[in-house]
């Protein structure tokens, strides 16, 4: 391969990769912790259930003593006081005996089951409950550490800190929790041409999307946004720009623009200059004029202006890169099998990000174009929720094949 040619996907992503690292540790309330990335492994302070308790509102009594129960002929159990969530309960439970217990309420010593409340019949004598059919030993028990052993790791380091992992950290015993910190991202949108949506536009203007576009795709990656800065194609002033967000708060600087060989493209010489450049353009189609670099420590995205090689390149380089330092053990979206319901024709020589709509049907994934795929149009972009993969060597995908498919989104 020539030095000049375009990386192939798959090495510029490990270059990235491994020009990048996870952000500093720092410790959380577990109620700030959802949506940050566990940094370390999660030990349970405590078995989980804690202790053996009932999952029925019911009497706790010893199973053999219900052998012979029928609703004819019920077994009557003398009731020995009450288990109730939330209190200790001493009192032993012997042959011929029940207590009254409650879901969650500890099981008392002696009894080995639990008969729910719609299997019993009060008594004339309140002294006494009526048992209406046979239960087996440890029915309706949950035993201490069924779920969870002491000692065991609940949450494995790398680890997405969705809405139940945090309750399983709350209820291994942690207040707190080690996480990554929150990557926040400078945005630079370069062009001349752009203005402000809501502005007027004045002749030969256009409205800069691709600022929100991938302020979203930030937040979707779970970062979040730094300054948002335009600039015109004048090198003084996106020089000014460019060193200004060395000094600003962020892990990442992003840029739209300006990147590719046009007179007024000046993203890769102010970068060179202010720090280096350690790739540019990517055999992928769209988002081939893609440069990656650092500045002042920072890594560095240019990417191209046309929306869809932004968004394109966004997906397959910002958000692992965005991933990587938040400290999720997989950085990369995994590539799904799926069925393509039209033929697509392709020319062949770069890797080729379709624009996609997919659904599943019947346990299947189904997946056709979005649309007309020119850079420059926004409706595939808007209609896509998937991006359907094509190979370099293909000039034509025959309605029927299965194709790799990234699924966009969240997660
Ligand atoms: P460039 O990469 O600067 O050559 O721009 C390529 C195309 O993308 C041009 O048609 C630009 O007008 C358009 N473009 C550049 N930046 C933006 C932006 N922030 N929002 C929408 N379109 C843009
Ligand atoms: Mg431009």
């Amino acid at each position: 391969m020539n030095p000049s040619d375009p990386l192939p996907y798959e090495e510029a992503l490990s270059r990235i990769l491994s020009a990048i690292s996870p952000r500093a540790v720092c410790q959380v309330p577990c109620g700030d912790a959802a949506g940050r990335v566990a940094a370390e492994d999660v030990p349970a302070l405590l078995d989980l259930p804690p202790f053996a308790n009932s999952s029925m509102d019911g009497y706790a009594c010893i199973a053999a003593d219900t052998a012979a129960a029928t609703p004819n002929h019920p077994v009557c159990l003398r009731i020995v006081g009450e288990s109730a969530a939330g209190h200790a309960q001493s009192a032993v439970v012997a042959s011929g005996q029940a207590m009254a217990i409650s879901t969650g309420a500890a099981m008392p010593p002696g009894a080995d089951a639990v008969v729910m409340v719609e299997e019993t019949r009060p008594c004339a004598d309140p002294a006494f409950v009526e048992i209406l059919s046979p239960i087996t030993p440890g029915q309706y028990v949950r035993s201490a550490g069924e779920d969870v052993q002491k000692g065991a790791i609940v949450i494995d380091a790398g680890t997405l800190l969705r809405p139940g992992a945090i309750a399983l950290i709350a209820a291994s015993g942690h207040a707190r929790v080690r996480v990554h910190g929150t990557p926040r991202v400078a945005l630079i949108a370069t062009g001349s041409e752009l203005a402000m949506p809501g502005e007027k536009l004045a002749t030969a203007q256009i409205y800069d999307s691709n600022s929100l576009m991938l302020a979203s795709l930030v937040r979707e990656a779970g970062a979040v946004c730094g300054p948002q800065i335009r600039s015109t194609d004048d090198i003084q002033s996106l020089r000014s720009v460019i060193e200004g967000t060395t000094l600003q708060k962020a892990d990442m600087i992003v840029t739209t623009g300006g990147v590719s060989v046009g007179q007024h493209d000046y993203v890769k010489q102010l970068v060179s200059e202010t720090g280096e450049i350690d790739f540019w353009r990517v055999a992928i189609r769209p988002g081939k004029p893609f440069a990656f670099g650092r500045i002042a420590g920072r890594p560095i995205f240019g990417l191209p202006g046309n929306p869809a090689s932004a968004f394109v390149t966004f997906e397959l380089f910002v958000r692992p890169a965005l991933r990587r330092m938040a400290g999720h053990a997989d950085c990369v979206r995994p590539t799904i099998g799926a069925t393509l319901t039209e033929t697509v024709e392709h020319e062949p020589g770069r890797k080729s990000y379709v624009r996609a709509h997919s659904e599943w049907v019947d346990g299947r994934l189904h997946t056709r174009s979005a649309g007309l795929q020119a850079s420059h149009r926004f409706r595939s972009l808007a209609a896509a929720n998937s991006l359907l993969i094509i190979p370099e060597d293909r000039s034509r995908i025959v309605s029927g094949e299965t194709v790799s498919v990234l699924l966009l989104g969240p997660e």
